[in-house]
């Protein structure tokens, strides 16, 4: 089957058992049998749900590899737990993009904001979940530049933390943007972004399996908060893109925004004030940095010092990417400062 593009956007179909022959296909191959996005209900011992979501990005394989591995270790024996799982662009992923021309981005539509096909797709998917006992909700992804594994929540509760933390110490909280599928399943249960490193890459896929295997068996969550020295928080504080118009190189003189060569390896590093940012002709920053309140405060961050971009206070940057489609499409990058328990307490509290 030729997946379609340009025919009329496929609403989702709803499935109660494994359809056959899935299991066999990788992401690229999905559409031979599913004809758009998909979820699938299979129940399991424990009735209060596990969600699990993958392929919101069609090119970030890892979450569907994951669940071809889980799922195929459960094919004679019943699941611990009911697991609902939604495959979502399919089509996106029949050609190993992000996502398709013309299509909303999949991990933006989780907001009631907007009327596009996309965006009644989610609703759909979030009227069916919420009709169910729900446990937590996973959403898997994978990110292109240099990355730890590490896990986000958009809720600072105790479960959320737990959560996070079983998958990995380090853990990010944000708000902003507030269309992903992990802030709307935070209304209704614990609930978590894994950024399992580059598309397809083992590590990425075992580290994840064994967090959806250690949740499938997960009763409860424990009742003692965590400790602080067990857990690497961090909060977003600004979402950092290029102005509109701006055209983004690697190193090279001519465009508006020069990257570093080597930009991605300063993920999750702390940069002291005066840190070298990237390169820019004129005296106008290219770029904007959006708070959590919607406010543009770029000059907070960056300054231009002869044609150099310099950070003016001390940030740590995540999701940096050498991908000029992703910095064009999505952003730059996140800026993150550390976040004790207490804090996160205090923001959980108001
Ligand atoms: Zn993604």
């Amino acid at each position: 089957m030729i997946p379609c593009m340009s025919g009329p956007f496929k609403m989702l179909t709803i499935l109660m058992q494994i359809p056959k022959g899935l299991l066999d296909c990788d992401a690229r191959a999905l559409h031979s049998i599913l004809s758009g996005p998909t979820l699938i209900k299979l129940e399991g011992q424990r009735q209060e749900v596990l969600f699990i979501s993958v392929l919101l990005h069609g090119n970030e394989v890892s979450g569907w590899e994951v669940l071809r591995r889980v799922l195929l270790t459960y094919q004679q024996r019943s699941l611990p737990r009911s697991l609902y799982l939604f495959i979502g662009n399919v089509s996106a992923a029949a050609e190993g993009r992000r996502c398709l021309p013309g299509q909303a981005d999949y991990n933006r539509i989780w907001k009631a904001d907007t009327d596009t096909a996309e965006h009644r797709l989610a609703g759909k998917v979030l009227r069916e979940l919420e009709q169910q006992p729900l446990f937590a909700a996973i959403d898997i992804h994978n990110n292109s530049g240099m990355n730890p594994h590490y896990a986000c929540i958009n809720k600072l509760g105790s479960n959320f933390l737990h959560l996070a933390r079983l998958f990995s110490r380090t853990v990010v909280y944000f708000i902003r943007p507030d269309e992903v599928m992990s802030l709307a399943m935070a209304a209704y249960c614990p609930s978590v972004t894994l950024e399992c490193g580059q598309p397809g890459e083992t590590t990425g896929i075992t580290h994840a399996e064994e967090f959806v295997e250690a949740c499938l068996h997960l009763s409860a969550f424990p009742e003692p908060a965590l400790p602080d020295k067990e857990i690497d928080l961090f909060h977003t504080v600004a979402t950092v893109k290029l102005k509109a118009g701006c055209l983004p190189g690697i190193a090279q003189s001519g465009v508006d925004f020069a990257l570093l060569p080597d930009m991605d390896k300063l993920n999750f590093t702390e940069l002291p004030a005066g840190s070298l940012f990237g390169w820019c002709e004129g005296s106008d920053l290219p770029l904007d940095a959006w708070n959590e309140q919607g406010e543009e405060i770029a000059a907070h961050y960056f300054v231009i010092h002869e044609g150099e971009i310099v950070t003016r206070t001390p940030v740590m940057p995540s999701m940096l990417s050498l991908d000029q489609e992703i910095i064009q499409q999505d952003c730059l990058c996140y800026l993150m400062e550390r976040l004790s328990l207490c804090q996160a307490q205090r923001i959980y509290a108001d």
